[in-house]
C-alpha cells in the first residue's frame, strides 16, 4: 500500500476553528480500505484480527509529500490521490479538511463520484476523535513537534463502518492520537506477555504463587492448587498456613518473605517437601524473586512437582544449579551465595571475588575446533576447583570466565596469593583429547575484596582489575585499588572528549620543525595533535591518545589529521615551499581497510603531493603486521609516500623487522637522545643504531634534541635530521619560519 498524503502547514488541526471554515490552513486525507469494509462484515467492535489488521494498515503509513492549500489544480491532485489509494487496496479516500471554501469546488468533482468524501477537520478533533482508537502512529519528520504526523486509526463508532483512517494531524489533535495510540499499543503488549507468560508456565507444568502484603494472602493459581491438592473453593492461605503445609527442615528459603521488599530472593531453584492431605509427601523445586515498585513489592514463586518423572531431585536440582558443561555452580548459584556473604560480611572478615579468564581462549577454539576448546574448559574447571579453599564458590559465567567467590578473607593479599595460585595451577600443560601435544593455556585473574557495597560494585571491580591484568600483558593477576576506578573515570571522561571534538571541530594540529643536521635548515615538519576542550583548553595527546586507541577513536582521529595535513601542504606548495610532512598513523587506523584507499584519494583529490609525505609508525604496528595493515602500508608507498619507524627504543628496538617492509626512515627517540655526549656507551648504541640504519638506506633522524651537545654529537656521527626543542616547539603552521624553498 502506497499513498502520498495531502498537507501542508505543520500545526494546521490545532489552528482551525470549531467550524474549520474559511482558512487556508490544514487537510488531512483518509482512506477506507475494501480490507476495513471486510473485516466489518466479519463481526462487530475492534477484535484482536481487526487490531492486526489495522497494524498492517499503520505499518504502511506513508510520507506527507504534497500540499493542497498551494496547489494550482486541487482536482487533479485529488484524482492522483484517488487513483494511489485504490492502487493500495482502498476503497476511497476521506479528505480531513480545514481548506479555504472555494477550493471545495474544485473537489466536489471527484467527491460526486463517490471517490472522495470531505469532512471538516474540526469534526475529527471536536466529536469523533476521541471515540476513534488509533492503531498506529507514525512520525513523519521524528522531533519536530509541529510538523504533521500520520495516525492510523479505526472508528469505534457503535454502527459504523470501520474506517482506517491515514490522517496528518498536528497539534493537540495530535497529542490525543499519540496518547490512545500508546495507551493502546501498551496494553496490547502487556496482555499478550500475559498470555505468553501463563502458556509458558502450563508449558512447563509450574504452579505459581505470590505473597501479598497488603492483601495479607499467599495466592496459589490453578496448577498450584491441583498440585498441592487444595480443595476447590477453599481461600487462599495466610503466609503462615501457607509454610506450615512446608516440611520444617525445607523452609529456609521461605523465611523473610514477610518483608517483600527486604527479601533477598533466591532466583537460584531449592527443593522443598509438602506433605498433602492425602499423607503423600511431595518434593517440590521452587524459586522466589520480589517484584514490585519501592511503594509496593509482593514476592513471587514459581514450583515444579519433581516428584515423579524419571530425574532425581537431586539430579534436577543439580541441572538447575550447574553449569552444564563444567558441573561448577552457574551465574544464579554465585548471584545467591555471594548475596549470603556480603551480607555477613565485614572489615577483616570481606568477600573476595576472583574473575579468571584463559588468555586467548578464542584461538583455540578457533584453531582446534569447539570440542578441544570444551575438553580445555572441563579440565581447568577441574584444575580450579581442587585448589579452590573450603567454603569458596566456583562458578562459570559462559565462555572462559570463571569466577571464584571467597568469604572470609581478612586481606586483599591474601586473595592475590590464591589468585596466583590458580594461575599458576592452570599454566602447567594439559593432554586434550585429540591434540598429540600438550597445550598451554595461560589466565589472567582479576581480584576484588569487599566487605560493604553491592555485590554488582565488587564485580565491577573485579572487572576492572581484570582488564589491568590484560592490559599488563596477561597472565597475571591484578588486585582491584580505587586507582583503578579512578584511571577508569579519566578513560571514560577523555572518550567524551574526544568525541566532542570530532563533532565539534575541537582538535588542532601543531607543527615542529625537523632540520637538516648538516646546515639546521628546516625540510620537514610533524603534525601533532592537540585537543581543545571547552572546560579543559589545550589538551596534549598523552591525555587522550591512549584512549582512543582503546576505543577505537584514534581511526577518526588521524583521519581527520591527515586532512588537516593535506591541505597544509597544499597551501605550503602553493606558496612554493618544498616541506616534507611527517605525521603519525596509529596501527588500529593502518587496521581500517579503507584508510589507505580514502587517503590515496584525498591525496589526489586535494592536489596534493604524496611524495612529500612521511608516514611514522610505531614497532608494535610492524610486529602485528596484519594482511590489512601490510596492504594500507602498500597503498601508502605507492602513492609515493615514506613509511618510516617512529619512537625507535621504547619498545622491542629490535630492527628484525626491516626484512618485513621496507622503511625509508628511523626516528630515534629522545630515551637515547638524551644521555648523548655524557656517557661512551649511550654514544656507542646510538651510532650503532645510525650505522645500521644507514645501511639499510634509510635516513635517521633524531628525537628530542634539547641541547647543543646532543646536536653536536649527532651531527659527528652523521645522523641526518633532528627534531627537538632546540630547534623549535610545536607551534601553529603559520608560525613555522624559514619554510625551505
Ligand atoms: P611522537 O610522534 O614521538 O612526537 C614527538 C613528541 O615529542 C611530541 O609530543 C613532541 O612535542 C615531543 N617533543 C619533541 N621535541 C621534544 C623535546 O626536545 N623534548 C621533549 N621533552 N619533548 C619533545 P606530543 O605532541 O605530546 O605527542 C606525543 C605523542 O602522541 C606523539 O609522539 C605521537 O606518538 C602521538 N601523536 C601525536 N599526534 C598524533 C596523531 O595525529 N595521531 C596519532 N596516532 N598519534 C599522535
Ligand atoms: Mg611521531
Ligand atoms: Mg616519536
Amino acid at each position: 500500500m502506497r499513498l502520498d498524503i495531502a498537507q501542508r502547514h505543520g500545526d494546521g488541526l490545532e489552528r482551525t476553528g470549531p467550524d474549520g471554515e474559511g482558512r487556508t490552513t490544514g487537510m488531512t486525507m483518509v482512506a477506507t480500505s475494501t480490507a476495513g469494509a471486510r473485516a466489518a462484515d466479519a463481526g462487530p467492535g475492534p477484535g484482536r484480527a481487526e487490531d492486526a489488521r489495522l497494524d498492517v494498515a499503520g505499518a504502511a503509513v506513508l510520507r506527507a509529500q504534497r500540499c493542497f492549500a498551494d496547489c494550482a489544480d486541487a482536482a487533479a491532485l485529488a484524482e492522483e490521490l484517488v487513483a494511489q489509494a485504490h492502487q493500495a487496496g482502498h476503497q476511497r479516500v476521506l479528505l480531513l479538511h480545514t481548506v479555504a471554501r472555494s477550493r471545495h469546488r474544485e473537489l466536489e468533482v471527484v467527491a460526486a463520484r463517490g471517490d472522495l468524501l470531505l469532512v471538516p477537520g474540526s469534526r475529527l478533533v471536536g466529536t469523533d476523535l476521541p471515540r476513534m482508537t488509533p492503531s498506529a502512529v507514525v512520525e513523519l519528520v521524528p522531533g519536530d513537534v509541529r510538523a504533521p504526523r500520520l495516525a492510523v486509526w479505526g472508528s469505534a463508532l457503535p454502527g459504523a463502518a470501520p474506517l482506517e483512517v491515514l490522517a496528518a494531524a498536528g497539534g493537540a489533535a495530535w497529542r490525543a492520537l499519540t496518547a490512545a495510540a500508546q495507551e493502546r499499543a501498551a496494553r496490547t503488549e502487556l496482555a499478550s506477555t500475559e498470555l505468553l507468560l501463563s502458556g509458558a508456565l502450563r508449558l512447563a507444568g509450574l504452579g505459581e504463587w505470590s505473597w501479598d502484603p497488603v492483601a495479607g494472602v499467599v495466592h496459589l493459581d490453578g496448577r498450584l492448587r491441583e498440585m498441592l491438592q487444595v480443595p476447590a473453593g477453599a481461600p487462599d492461605p495466610d503466609l503462615a498456613s501457607w509454610r506450615g503445609q512446608i516440611h520444617p527442615d525445607d523452609r529456609g528459603p521461605f523465611t523473610g518473605v514477610e518483608d517483600p521488599a527486604a527479601h533477598a530472593g533466591t532466583s537460584a531453584p531449592y527443593p522443598f517437601r509438602v506433605t498433602l492431605a492425602d499423607g503423600q509427601v511431595k518434593t517440590f523445586l521452587g524459586m522466589s524473586v520480589p517484584l514490585g515498585s519501592a511503594v509496593h513489592t509482593e514476592v513471587q514463586g514459581l514450583v515444579l512437582d519433581v516428584s515423579s518423572g524419571d530425574r532425581s531431585t537431586g539430579e534436577l536440582v543439580r541441572l538447575a544449579q550447574c553449569d552444564s558443561l563444567t558441573g561448577l555452580a552457574n551465574r544464579a548459584v554465585l548471584d545467591v551465595r555471594l548475596a549470603e556473604a556480603l551480607e555477613v560480611a565485614a572489615p577483616g572478615r570481606a568477600v573476595a571475588l576472583v574473575l579468571l579468564d584463559l588468555d586467548r581462549f578464542k584461538l583455540v577454539n578457533d584453531t582446534l575446533g569447539h570440542q578441544v576448546g570444551d575438553a580445555l574448559l572441563r579440565q581447568v574447571a577441574v584444575r580450579l576447583e581442587e585448589a579452590a579453599p573450603a567454603g569458596s564458590t566456583l562458578a562459570r559465567l559462559g565462555g572462559d570466565e570463571f569466577v571464584l567467590m571467597v568469604p572470609g578473607v581478612d586481606r586483599p593479599e591474601s586473595a592475590a596469593v590464591m589468585a596466583h595460585n590458580l594461575i599458576r595451577r592452570l599454566r602447567a600443560p594439559l593432554l586434550l583429547p585429540g591434540l598429540s601435544e600438550p597445550l598451554v593455556c595461560t589466565s589472567s585473574a582479576g581480584i576484588a575484596v569487599g566487605w560493604e557495597g553491592s555485590s554488582d560494585e565488587l564485580f565491577r571491580s573485579a572487572d576492572m582489575a581484570l582488564y589491568r591484568a590484560k592490559d599488563a600483558g596477561r597472565d597475571r593477576c591484578a588486585v582491584f585499588d580505587s586507582a583503578m576506578r579512578d584511571d577508569a573515570r579519566a578513560a571514560h571522561d577523555a572518550e567524551h572528549r574526544v568525541r566532542r571534538a570530532l563533532r565539534t571541530d575541537g582538535l588542532r594540529v601543531v607543527w615542529q620543525p625537523i632540520v637538516d643536521l648538516r646546515d639546521d635548515r628546516l625540510v620537514a615538519a610533524e603534525a601533532l595533535v592537540r585537543l581543545q576542550d571547552p572546560v579543559e583548553g589545550l589538551m596534549q595527546p598523552s591525555s587522550f591518545v591512549d584512549t582512543a586507541e582503546d576505543t577505537g577513536l584514534i581511526v577518526d582521529v588521524d583521519t581527520w589529521v591527515l586532512q588537516e595535513v593535506l591541505r597544509q601542504l597544499r597551501e605550503w606548495r602553493m606558496s612554493g615551499s618544498t616541506m616534507q610532512v611527517s605525521f603519525n598513523v596509529s596501527g588500529k587506523t593502518l587496521e581500517h581497510p579503507s584508510f589507505a584507499h580514502r587517503l590515496a584519494h584525498s591525496v589526489e583529490s586535494t592536489g596534493a603531493s604524496g611524495a612529500s609525505l612521511l608516514a611514522e609508525v610505531t614497532e608494535r604496528t610492524l610486529i602485528d603486521l596484519s594482511s590489512t595493515t601490510r596492504a594500507s602500508l602498500g597503498e601508502l608507498h605507492s602513492i609515493g609516500a615514506r613509511v618510516g619507524l617512529d619512537d625507535f627504543g621504547t619498545g622491542y628496538s629490535s630492527l628484525s623487522y626491516l626484512d618485513r617492509f621496507p622503511l625509508a626512515f628511523l626516528k630515534i627517540d629522545m630515551s637515547f637522545v638524551r644521555p648523548l655526549g655524557q656517557t661512551a656507551r649511550a654514544d656507542a648504541v646510538v651510532q650503532a643504531l645510525i650505522s645500521l640504519a644507514h645501511a639499510h638506506g634509510m635516513v635517521v633522524t633524531a628525537e628530542g634534541v634539547e641541547t647543543e651537545l646532543q646536536a653536536k654529537t649527532l651531527r659527528d656521527m652523521g645522523c641526518d635530521r633532528a627534531q627537538g626543542w632546540l630547534f623549535g616547539r610545536p607551534v601553529a603552521a603559520e608560525l613555522l619560519t624559514g619554510l625551505p624553498r
